[in-house]
């Protein structure tokens, strides 16, 4: 009893403690321990054809880890975190494996030079894939597991998009999770992962990991916390912090595009009193499952044509249209020319098209020069096999980013009533902002299409009306045409599965 006292109180502690503990409030460490940071990131969808190679990751090593903003939270601890190597790549397909396998080994070199070490703080996101595997971050808890050994703690922080695995659950010793979507809670999350080490060792704690896996997915566009029922599911969670025993408790939408075993919804409950998280995540577990028939789009939906139909049927402007199932800040993959053959065939004009990724055509455009014309071919680059490719006969090039490499080019284009936006590497065209950049005012179309999912605020602020394209593509909202192959039988493709909450109890509880 004596333990759990300190643990719900976690929720009301100051989180930088050094002056906390100068002024009494707090006991200081028994030794200033050592804590690790490091870990991969990136969300993969196995439903696309592209693959993340190294060249794709942004690799932060040594004290390069805290030049990240979501790293500077670590700095004002009073335990100083030991940077080994943090590598992340924009949301896309698989992780190549010699890439995943090339930053494990120099990870796990890096955290052996730190040994001994009482902690580490890992930087996930939960839905990675790696070639030929089908639990990558399992696969990288277990090689951090078998280098710093049996004792020492570790803490993952997590998107709110990630999958769980036994493995996981019986590596970690404790897990946070955004409680937000759109993710605002960024910085809070990293000092919720941070807070349960640190606490833990200030007090001497063995925490462990309650999981309730939960069997059922949702389009991503439909696990917003803006509106219900993610926002009320969300909204108390931190409430349960505050129960004796309990560190911290995560509630996970799951990644439905990775057609793996894992994937699955759930909650997690971190803690020192399994028998209070157990009761904690079966309550969530049943009160998500109970919801899952409520969760809808934010917007109106329809196929590509209906949106189209609906759109220019419209006296208002800009209809703001998400192309959904292409939506690189998802795992789509940026380069899919349905809506575009949609626009043509329909002859619509007076058309923002945003976001289309093509490495020769913008290359091609640079080559021309602003105000030049030229014969082009769109989209199809990255992947061939899902749509073509649409040919131009003639395009106009109206601007082009001043760039020193090749690969950040970015062009604007007009050609048969579209204006349209060329970049040569995946990037997100979500904010007005990001339009303005180049010269282009969303605000003066009849119809914009993004390549994106919920909107942007200040897109949001545009739209007159916003409507959600299900279109086809590495991340396609509509679930339950996509099938299920791999995973466990899960809700919504089983359509009257029966469900009771059955929480696991982590293996690290075992050893104590
Ligand atoms: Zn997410």
């Amino acid at each position: 009893m004596l333990k759990m006292l300190p643990t719900g109180l976690l929720a009301g502690l100051p989180a930088f403690s050094g002056s906390a503990c100068a002024a009494g409030l707090v006991p200081g460490f028994r030794g200033m321990p050592r804590i690790a940071t490091g870990g991969i990131a990136s969300e993969c969808s196995t439903y696309s054809r592209i693959r993340s190679r190294m060249g794709d990751f942004t690799v932060l090593r040594g004290q390069e880890v805290f030049g990240a903003p979501l790293s500077l939270p670590l700095l004002r601890y009073e335990v100083p975190f030991l940077p080994t190597l943090e590598a992340s790549a924009p949301p896309g397909g698989p992780v190549e494996r010699g890439t995943y396998e090339t930053l494990k080994a120099e990870y796990l070199e890096r955290l052996r030079q730190l040994l001994p070490l009482d902690g580490v703080y890992l930087a996930m996101h939960g839905a990675l894939s790696v070639e030929g595997m089908d639990d990558a971050e399992g696969d990288w808890y277990a090689a951090t597991r078998s280098v710093v050994g049996p004792d020492c703690l570790l803490s993952a922080y997590y998107d709110l998009h990630g999958n769980l695995s036994r493995r996981a659950v019986d590596t970690l010793d404790a897990l946070s999770a955004y409680r937000t979507a759109p993710h605002v809670d960024r910085v809070e999350n990293v000092m919720r992962a941070a807070d349960m080490l640190t606490h833990c060792l200030r007090y001497g704690l063995r925490p462990g990991i309650v999981w309730a896996s939960i069997p059922a997915l949702l389009p991503g566009e439909q696990s917003s916390t803006e509106w219900e029922p993610g926002r009320r599911l969300w909204a108390d969670l931190s409430e349960y912090n505050r129960l004796p025993g309990i560190l911290d408790v995560s509630q996970l939408v799951g990644y439905v595009w990775a057609d793996e075993p894992r994937a699955a919804a759930s909650v997690v409950v971190t803690g020192t009193d399994a028998g209070a998280q157990k009761r904690v995540a079966t309550e969530l577990a049943g009160r998500y499952w109970a919801a899952r028939h409520e969760f809808r789009f934010g917007s109106p939906t329809g196929t590509i044509e209906e949106c189209l139909s609906r759109a220019m049927g419209l006296k208002t402007h800009p209809v703001v249209i998400s192309d959904s199932g292409d939506n690189p800040g998802g795992g789509g993959n940026s380069d899919q020319t349905f809506f575009l053959q949609a626009l043509l065939k329909a002859g619509t004009r007076d058309v923002l098209l945003g976001g289309m990724t093509d490495r020769p055509a913008t290359d091609a455009c640079y080559r021309a020069g602003v105000g030049g014309q030229l014969p082009l071919s769109i989209g199809a680059t990255l992947d061939s096999v899902m749509c073509r490719p649409v040919h131009v006969k003639k395009a106009v090039v109206k601007h082009l980013t001043a760039v020193t490499r090749p690969e950040d080019g970015e062009a604007v284009v007009e050609f048969d009533g579209i204006t349209a936006t060329l970049s040569a590497r995946r990037r997100l065209y979500h904010a007005a902002e990001a339009f303005r950049d180049i010269g282009v005012d969303p605000a003066q179309f009849r119809i914009v299409v993004l390549k994106c999912g919920y909107l942007h605020p200040t897109m949001k602020a545009l739209a007159s009306p916003a409507l959600m394209a299900l279109s086809p593509g590495a991340i396609d909202q509509d679930i339950v045409h996509i099938g299920n192959h791999r995973r466990r039988p899960t809700w919504p493709w089983v359509a009257d599965l029966a469900y009771e909450p059955a929480p696991y109890v982590s293996a690290r509880f075992g050893r104590r």
